[in-house]
């Protein structure tokens, strides 16, 4: 064997050990991002997902490098696997760079879905009278939802039509994201009457991305305005436009109305509201599946200081802010507080201690903390939210802090619970 022969096969092994290693740290880093994704509840996807098929993946990565969101696939041992599920929008983007198809973009079994209502094919539910649209439905993406909202409300007509009733409005469109929207155009250009309530303002989870986020969709439809044919937007420009359409067209929609239930009272649907009770024919409902954000329950907190969301922290400068929670939203928002010139961040947890957090934003907690970036007030509790102040329960002691802006961080309630309440079924709880 020549000297030639024994350096190549030397630096063979050294090269199989050397990529080994590599091959187990990445494993290693995978793992967690699973078992993390997993503790956070970001395992289980919202709407639509990749299901990989990964005995055809061939490990070309192109899936991970076409998707627009972060974290969705990741590459595992040389396989696509879908790690933050949560974070998937429906885009599909992943499934047409798949050279050999081995992705496909769904809903997955709705036997194992206890979170997608039964819906006909005209989006009824299982409750008479009461149809769903966009991505409460189970659907992402704002095409869907807008042409959700548009087939919603031309199957309410067609109910209308059937049924001749009193004088109530046709129909009550819970939503103005962009299926509720679509659906009051809709409503008025077949010249049906009814009422658009928002528990918030209009825009729906458009709305609250962050500053400049850009918006990808596709051509749409969208009633009495025409062909969007745009494909690009930041967030701003979306929301403009969809303002500019309900002014030209003389849409209101009632903001800060929330939807609480809905019951069938002498053949007409009689919904409950924050605001008191509405009479409609039909109902239909555009909640989209992020939620409601839970409120603290103290005196003060209807004020508009308190939010319930950090939109652009760059907005927030020279301020005393409040943020509330434990969780890694309330932590980024804390952070990006206190990057602001300015700011005096103070962080209030009703734990002694984080748990379930991003190990990542744990250690920049703890560093800001240790620099003085964000105070800590862990195991305290908010009281109340004065004008210019808040009040603490910490460590059994009463605290006053001065304060500008309150943002709470304490989770959100799911809508489900509410559509069970009037009945809706939903795929997995029949399965079961
Ligand atoms: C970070 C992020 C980025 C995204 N990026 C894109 C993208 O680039 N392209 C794309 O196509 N899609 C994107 N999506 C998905 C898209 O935003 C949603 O699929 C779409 O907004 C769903 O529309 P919707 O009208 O069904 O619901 P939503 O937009 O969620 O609107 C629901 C509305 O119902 C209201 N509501 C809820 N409960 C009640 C109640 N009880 N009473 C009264 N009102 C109530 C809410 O206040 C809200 O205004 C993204 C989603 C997220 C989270």
């Amino acid at each position: 064997m020549t000297v030639a022969a024994i350096l190549l096969g030397v630096l063979l092994v050294a090269l199989g050990i050397w990529q080994r290693r590599i091959d187990r740290r990445e494993r290693a880093r995978v793992v967690t991002a699973i078992e993390e994704a997993k503790s956070l509840g970001a395992d289980r996807p919202i709407g639509q997902y990749p299901h990989i098929d990964a005995l055809r993946c061939i490990g070309c990565a192109s899936c991970t490098r076409a998707c627009p969101e972060d974290g969705v696939i990741q590459m595992v041992m040389g396989v696509a696997h879908v790690v933050q599920a949560a974070k998937c929008i429906g885009h599909g983007l992943c499934a047409a760079a798949c050279p050999v198809g081995a992705i496909a973009v769904g809903l997955g079994d709705l036997s194992a879905r206890p979170d997608v209502p039964m819906l006909s094919d005209d989006l009824e539910s299982t409750v008479r009278g009461v149809f769903i649209a966009g991505e409460l439905g189970g659907l992402a993406l704002i095409r869907n939802a807008i042409e959700q909202g548009v087939r919603g409300i031309e199957a309410v007509a067609h109910r209308c039509r059937e049924e001749r009733g009193r004088g109530d409005p046709d129909v009550l469109i819970v939503g103005a994201g962009p299926a509720g929207l679509a659906a009051s155009l809709k409503a008025k250009e077949l010249g049906l009457t009814y009422v658009t309530i928002d528990q918030n303002d209009v825009g729906g989870t458009v709305r609250k991305y962050p500053r400049r986020k850009l918006v990808m969709t596709q051509p749409v439809e969208l009633p009495l305005h025409g062909r969007v044919k745009k494909t690009e937007f930041v967030k701003e420009e979306l929301v403009d436009l969809w303002l500019k359409v309900l002014e030209e067209q003389e849409i209101e929609v009632h903001e800060g109305v929330k939807f609480l239930g809905t019951r069938r009272e002498d053949g007409r649907l009689v919904s409950e509201t924050s605001k008191g009770p509405i009479a409609t024919r039909c109902v239909l409902l555009a909640l989209g599946r992020r939620g409601t954000p839970r409120r603290l329950g103290v005196p003060g907190e209807e004020q508009e200081k308190v939010l319930y969301q950090l939109v652009d922290a760059s907005t927030y400068r020279g301020l005393r802010c409040l943020v509330v929670g434990g969780g890694d939203s309330a932590i980024e928002a804390a952070l990006g507080l206190a990057a602001q010139p300015g700011n005096q961040v103070t962080l209030s947890y009703r734990k002694p201690e984080f748990f379930r957090i991003k190990a990542r934003n744990e250690e920049r907690i703890r560093a800001a903390a240790a620099e003085g970036a964000v105070k800590l007030a862990l195991g305290s509790e908010v009281r109340s939210v004065g004008v210019q102040h808040v009040d603490l329960a910490l460590g059994g002691r009463a605290a006053r802090l001065p304060n500008d802006f309150v943002f709470v961080f304490a989770g959100g309630e799911p809508p489900y619970p509410l559509l069970k309440g009037i009945g809706v079924r939903f795929w997995g709880e029949v399965a079961a």
